[in-house]
Protein backbone atom coordinates (compact mmCIF):
# COMPACT_ATOMS: atom_id res chain seq x y z
CA UNK A 1 0.00 0.00 0.00
CA UNK A 2 1.72 3.21 -1.08
CA UNK A 3 1.23 5.60 1.17
CA UNK A 4 4.34 8.50 0.26
CA UNK A 5 5.24 10.18 -2.98
CA UNK A 6 8.88 11.76 -2.99
CA UNK A 7 9.03 14.01 -6.10
CA UNK A 8 12.42 14.43 -7.52
CA UNK A 9 11.25 18.09 -8.78
CA UNK A 10 14.25 18.49 -10.16
CA UNK A 11 17.41 16.79 -11.00
CA UNK A 12 19.37 19.81 -11.26
CA UNK A 13 21.38 21.19 -8.15
CA UNK A 14 23.78 24.00 -7.20
CA UNK A 15 25.91 21.33 -5.84
CA UNK A 16 27.23 18.45 -6.94
CA UNK A 17 28.05 15.88 -3.93
CA UNK A 18 30.44 13.01 -3.91
CA UNK A 19 27.38 10.90 -2.09
CA UNK A 20 24.55 12.18 -4.36
CA UNK A 21 22.40 8.69 -5.73
CA UNK A 22 21.52 10.16 -8.03
CA UNK A 23 24.02 12.23 -10.00
CA UNK A 24 22.24 15.68 -9.42
CA UNK A 25 24.60 18.70 -10.38
CA UNK A 26 24.10 22.06 -11.81
CA UNK A 27 24.03 20.46 -15.54
CA UNK A 28 21.58 17.93 -14.68
CA UNK A 29 18.21 18.06 -16.44
CA UNK A 30 14.75 16.98 -16.11
CA UNK A 31 12.63 19.34 -14.32
CA UNK A 32 8.40 19.18 -13.47
CA UNK A 33 6.23 21.25 -14.70
CA UNK A 34 3.53 22.79 -13.40
CA UNK A 35 0.60 20.86 -15.83
CA UNK A 36 2.98 17.31 -14.73
CA UNK A 37 2.52 17.86 -10.82
CA UNK A 38 -0.65 18.48 -11.43
CA UNK A 39 -1.11 15.36 -13.32
CA UNK A 40 0.93 13.41 -10.80
CA UNK A 41 -0.72 14.49 -7.78
CA UNK A 42 -4.72 13.79 -9.43
CA UNK A 43 -3.44 10.15 -9.69
CA UNK A 44 -2.05 9.92 -6.16
CA UNK A 45 -5.38 11.14 -4.86
CA UNK A 46 -6.78 8.49 -7.23
CA UNK A 47 -4.92 5.93 -5.42
CA UNK A 48 -6.87 6.35 -2.16
CA UNK A 49 -3.69 5.27 0.24
CA UNK A 50 -1.21 8.49 -0.14
CA UNK A 51 -1.06 10.45 2.63
CA UNK A 52 2.32 12.74 1.50
CA UNK A 53 4.32 14.35 -0.63
CA UNK A 54 7.83 14.96 -0.45
CA UNK A 55 9.66 17.66 -2.72
CA UNK A 56 13.32 16.56 -3.11
CA UNK A 57 15.64 16.82 -6.07
CA UNK A 58 18.28 17.90 -6.66
CA UNK A 59 17.43 21.21 -4.85
CA UNK A 60 13.64 21.80 -5.51
CA UNK A 61 14.38 25.63 -4.27
CA UNK A 62 15.63 25.92 -7.20
CA UNK A 63 12.39 26.15 -8.88
CA UNK A 64 10.57 27.63 -5.86
CA UNK A 65 7.51 29.13 -8.06
CA UNK A 66 6.98 25.82 -8.87
CA UNK A 67 7.82 23.97 -5.81
CA UNK A 68 5.15 26.42 -3.71
CA UNK A 69 2.40 25.92 -6.52
CA UNK A 70 3.01 22.02 -6.47
CA UNK A 71 2.99 22.24 -2.42
CA UNK A 72 -0.10 24.42 -2.27
CA UNK A 73 -1.62 21.71 -4.91
CA UNK A 74 -0.90 19.05 -2.79
CA UNK A 75 -1.99 20.93 0.64
CA UNK A 76 -5.33 21.54 -1.36
CA UNK A 77 -6.05 17.85 -1.93
CA UNK A 78 -5.38 17.21 2.38
CA UNK A 79 -2.18 15.20 1.71
CA UNK A 80 0.76 16.10 4.06
CA UNK A 81 4.06 18.00 2.57
CA UNK A 82 7.41 17.93 3.42
CA UNK A 83 10.56 18.96 1.54
CA UNK A 84 14.40 18.23 1.77
CA UNK A 85 16.56 20.85 0.91
CA UNK A 86 20.16 21.99 1.26
CA UNK A 87 19.35 25.72 2.31
CA UNK A 88 21.52 27.53 -0.13
CA UNK A 89 19.48 30.68 -0.05
CA UNK A 90 19.70 31.13 3.78
CA UNK A 91 22.64 33.97 3.27
CA UNK A 92 20.94 35.19 6.35
CA UNK A 93 18.37 33.91 9.53
CA UNK A 94 16.06 36.76 8.30
CA UNK A 95 16.30 36.10 4.65
CA UNK A 96 15.78 32.51 4.98
CA UNK A 97 12.41 33.03 6.81
CA UNK A 98 11.14 35.08 3.99
CA UNK A 99 11.71 31.92 1.60
CA UNK A 100 10.50 30.01 4.49
CA UNK A 101 7.62 31.99 5.38
CA UNK A 102 4.91 30.28 2.33
CA UNK A 103 5.70 26.99 3.99
CA UNK A 104 4.72 27.96 7.10
CA UNK A 105 1.52 29.35 5.82
CA UNK A 106 0.64 26.67 3.87
CA UNK A 107 1.04 24.14 6.86
CA UNK A 108 4.20 22.29 5.21
CA UNK A 109 4.89 19.68 8.13
CA UNK A 110 8.64 18.92 7.57
CA UNK A 111 11.26 20.40 6.70
CA UNK A 112 14.33 17.97 6.32
CA UNK A 113 18.01 20.44 5.81
CA UNK A 114 20.83 18.68 4.71
CA UNK A 115 23.90 19.56 7.31
CA UNK A 116 26.80 18.11 6.78
CA UNK A 117 30.52 18.36 5.62
CA UNK A 118 29.31 17.24 2.39
CA UNK A 119 27.92 20.12 2.08
CA UNK A 120 29.12 22.76 4.38
CA UNK A 121 32.65 21.00 5.31
CA UNK A 122 33.28 22.41 8.98
CA UNK A 123 31.50 25.51 8.65
CA UNK A 124 29.89 26.38 11.84
CA UNK A 125 27.77 28.61 10.59
CA UNK A 126 26.23 27.88 7.52
CA UNK A 127 23.08 28.04 5.09
CA UNK A 128 21.84 24.62 6.86
CA UNK A 129 22.12 26.56 10.40
CA UNK A 130 20.54 29.49 9.61
CA UNK A 131 17.64 27.81 7.65
CA UNK A 132 16.54 25.74 11.40
CA UNK A 133 16.84 28.41 13.20
CA UNK A 134 14.41 30.65 10.67
CA UNK A 135 12.38 27.25 10.66
CA UNK A 136 12.28 27.48 14.23
CA UNK A 137 11.23 31.16 14.61
CA UNK A 138 8.61 30.99 12.41
CA UNK A 139 7.29 26.97 13.90
CA UNK A 140 7.92 25.32 10.94
CA UNK A 141 8.91 21.57 11.85
CA UNK A 142 12.40 21.13 11.14
CA UNK A 143 14.77 18.72 11.29
CA UNK A 144 19.10 18.18 9.97
CA UNK A 145 20.04 15.27 8.11
CA UNK A 146 23.39 14.24 8.54
CA UNK A 147 25.27 11.85 6.07
CA UNK A 148 29.21 11.38 7.13
CA UNK A 149 31.85 10.55 5.13
CA UNK A 150 32.64 6.70 5.44
CA UNK A 151 34.55 5.49 8.35
CA UNK A 152 35.34 1.87 9.01
CA UNK A 153 34.86 0.39 12.14
CA UNK A 154 34.25 -3.19 13.94
CA UNK A 155 31.47 -5.58 13.07
CA UNK A 156 28.25 -4.76 14.95
CA UNK A 157 27.22 -6.98 17.12
CA UNK A 158 25.40 -9.75 15.10
CA UNK A 159 26.50 -13.21 13.98
CA UNK A 160 26.95 -12.63 10.80
CA UNK A 161 28.84 -9.13 10.99
CA UNK A 162 30.71 -10.06 13.99
CA UNK A 163 34.51 -8.87 13.32
CA UNK A 164 33.73 -8.20 10.19
CA UNK A 165 34.58 -4.06 9.58
CA UNK A 166 31.51 -2.82 8.86
CA UNK A 167 31.50 1.35 7.09
CA UNK A 168 29.71 3.61 9.06
CA UNK A 169 28.66 7.24 7.79
CA UNK A 170 25.05 6.16 6.49
CA UNK A 171 26.45 6.92 2.86
CA UNK A 172 24.53 4.77 0.46
CA UNK A 173 26.76 3.48 -2.53
CA UNK A 174 24.74 3.89 -5.45
CA UNK A 175 25.17 6.76 -8.21
CA UNK A 176 28.12 9.47 -7.74
CA UNK A 177 29.02 7.67 -4.04
CA UNK A 178 30.49 4.49 -6.29
CA UNK A 179 32.86 6.70 -8.42
CA UNK A 180 33.85 8.58 -5.63
CA UNK A 181 34.16 7.19 -2.28
CA UNK A 182 34.69 3.54 -2.30
CA UNK A 183 38.96 4.00 -1.90
CA UNK A 184 40.02 1.97 1.14
CA UNK A 185 36.61 1.10 2.31
CA UNK A 186 36.55 -3.08 3.03
CA UNK A 187 34.92 -4.97 0.66
CA UNK A 188 32.90 -8.75 1.37
CA UNK A 189 32.39 -11.04 -1.77
CA UNK A 190 29.36 -11.20 -3.62
CA UNK A 191 27.77 -14.23 -1.98
CA UNK A 192 26.99 -12.21 1.16
CA UNK A 193 24.42 -10.29 -0.18
CA UNK A 194 21.29 -11.80 -0.52
CA UNK A 195 18.66 -9.53 0.30
CA UNK A 196 17.89 -5.74 -0.53
CA UNK A 197 18.60 -3.91 2.92
CA UNK A 198 16.82 -0.93 2.34
CA UNK A 199 13.40 -1.32 0.00
CA UNK A 200 10.78 -2.79 0.19
CA UNK A 201 10.08 -4.13 -3.28
CA UNK A 202 7.29 -6.41 -2.84
CA UNK A 203 5.24 -4.00 -0.91
CA UNK A 204 6.39 -0.31 -1.56
CA UNK A 205 5.15 2.03 0.72
CA UNK A 206 6.73 5.06 -1.13
CA UNK A 207 8.05 5.84 -4.61
CA UNK A 208 10.52 8.38 -6.33
CA UNK A 209 9.19 10.37 -9.51
CA UNK A 210 10.64 12.21 -11.80
CA UNK A 211 9.86 14.46 -14.88
CA UNK A 212 10.72 12.33 -17.23
CA UNK A 213 7.81 9.88 -15.81
CA UNK A 214 10.04 7.35 -14.24
CA UNK A 215 8.33 5.82 -10.77
CA UNK A 216 11.73 4.86 -8.84
CA UNK A 217 11.50 1.95 -6.55
CA UNK A 218 14.78 2.76 -5.82
CA UNK A 219 16.75 5.58 -7.49
CA UNK A 220 17.52 4.10 -11.23
CA UNK A 221 15.12 1.27 -10.84
CA UNK A 222 11.43 2.17 -12.38
CA UNK A 223 8.62 0.16 -11.68
CA UNK A 224 7.20 1.80 -15.35
CA UNK A 225 6.88 5.13 -16.69
CA UNK A 226 3.54 7.43 -15.83
CA UNK A 227 3.61 9.45 -19.05
CA UNK A 228 2.66 5.83 -20.76
CA UNK A 229 0.47 4.42 -18.08
CA UNK A 230 -0.99 6.52 -15.62
CA UNK A 231 0.48 6.46 -11.67
CA UNK A 232 -2.55 4.68 -10.58
CA UNK A 233 -3.01 2.17 -12.59
CA UNK A 234 0.87 1.36 -12.60
CA UNK A 235 1.07 1.35 -8.77
CA UNK A 236 -2.12 -0.66 -8.55
CA UNK A 237 -0.93 -3.30 -11.37
CA UNK A 238 2.67 -3.56 -9.92
CA UNK A 239 3.84 -7.20 -8.84
CA UNK A 240 7.63 -7.46 -7.72
CA UNK A 241 7.60 -10.85 -9.17
CA UNK A 242 6.43 -9.76 -12.65
CA UNK A 243 9.51 -7.29 -12.80
CA UNK A 244 12.63 -8.61 -13.98
CA UNK A 245 14.74 -6.97 -12.11
CA UNK A 246 12.60 -6.66 -8.46
CA UNK A 247 11.67 -9.92 -8.86
CA UNK A 248 14.97 -11.47 -8.30
CA UNK A 249 16.47 -8.54 -5.86
CA UNK A 250 12.95 -8.96 -3.90
CA UNK A 251 13.61 -12.76 -3.79
CA UNK A 252 17.46 -13.01 -3.05
CA UNK A 253 18.87 -9.67 -3.42
CA UNK A 254 22.00 -8.60 -5.65
CA UNK A 255 23.79 -12.41 -5.83
CA UNK A 256 19.99 -13.68 -7.21
CA UNK A 257 20.30 -11.11 -9.49
CA UNK A 258 23.48 -11.51 -10.95
CA UNK A 259 22.48 -15.62 -10.67
CA UNK A 260 19.36 -14.73 -12.65
CA UNK A 261 21.34 -13.42 -15.86
CA UNK A 262 24.45 -14.80 -15.68
CA UNK A 263 26.65 -11.93 -14.55
CA UNK A 264 30.14 -11.94 -13.07
CA UNK A 265 29.44 -11.77 -9.15
CA UNK A 266 32.68 -13.34 -7.93
CA UNK A 267 34.10 -9.72 -6.92
CA UNK A 268 33.70 -7.60 -3.53
CA UNK A 269 31.73 -5.04 -2.79
CA UNK A 270 31.26 -2.77 0.00
CA UNK A 271 27.78 -3.42 0.59
CA UNK A 272 24.55 -4.97 -1.59
CA UNK A 273 24.21 -1.19 -3.23
CA UNK A 274 27.24 -1.24 -4.48
CA UNK A 275 26.95 -4.69 -5.81
CA UNK A 276 23.02 -3.68 -7.25
CA UNK A 277 24.56 -0.78 -9.02
CA UNK A 278 26.97 -2.59 -10.32
CA UNK A 279 24.56 -5.24 -11.70
CA UNK A 280 22.56 -2.76 -12.71
CA UNK A 281 24.74 -1.22 -14.90
CA UNK A 282 25.77 -4.00 -17.03
CA UNK A 283 22.05 -4.43 -17.29
CA UNK A 284 20.81 -1.47 -18.90
CA UNK A 285 20.43 -1.82 -22.32
CA UNK A 286 18.79 -4.93 -21.91
CA UNK A 287 16.16 -2.99 -19.79
CA UNK A 288 16.66 0.40 -20.63
CA UNK A 289 12.74 0.45 -19.36
CA UNK A 290 13.07 -0.55 -15.62
CA UNK A 291 17.10 0.75 -15.53
CA UNK A 292 16.33 4.51 -16.27
CA UNK A 293 17.28 7.30 -16.39
CA UNK A 294 20.76 7.01 -17.52
CA UNK A 295 21.67 10.16 -15.84
CA UNK A 296 21.02 8.70 -12.51
CA UNK A 297 23.70 6.04 -13.69
CA UNK A 298 26.40 8.78 -14.90
CA UNK A 299 25.95 8.39 -18.23
CA UNK A 300 24.30 10.67 -21.19
S1 LIG B 1 20.05 -3.44 -2.93
FE1 LIG B 1 19.60 -2.42 -4.89
S2 LIG B 1 17.40 -2.09 -4.91
FE2 LIG B 1 18.00 -2.52 -2.79
S3 LIG B 1 18.32 -0.48 -1.86
FE3 LIG B 1 20.32 -1.23 -2.60
S4 LIG B 1 20.55 -0.37 -4.66
FE4 LIG B 1 18.36 -0.22 -4.10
Amino acid sequence: MLTGIHILLTFMCNEACDHCFVFSGPNAKGTFTLSQLRTVLDEATKLGTVESVYFEGGEPFLFYPTMIEGMRSARSKGLKVGLVTNAYYATSEEDAELWLRPLYEMGVSDLSVSDDSFHFGKEKDNPAKRALAAAKKLGLPASSICIGKPTVKAGIDKKKDKGVPVVGGGVIFRGRAVEKLLEGLPRRPGEDFTECPHEDLKEPKRVHLDAYGNVHLCQGLSMGNMWQTPLSELVSNYSADSHPICGPLAEGGPLLLAKEYNLEHQGEYVDACHFCYLLRLTLLSRFPEYLTPRQVYGLE
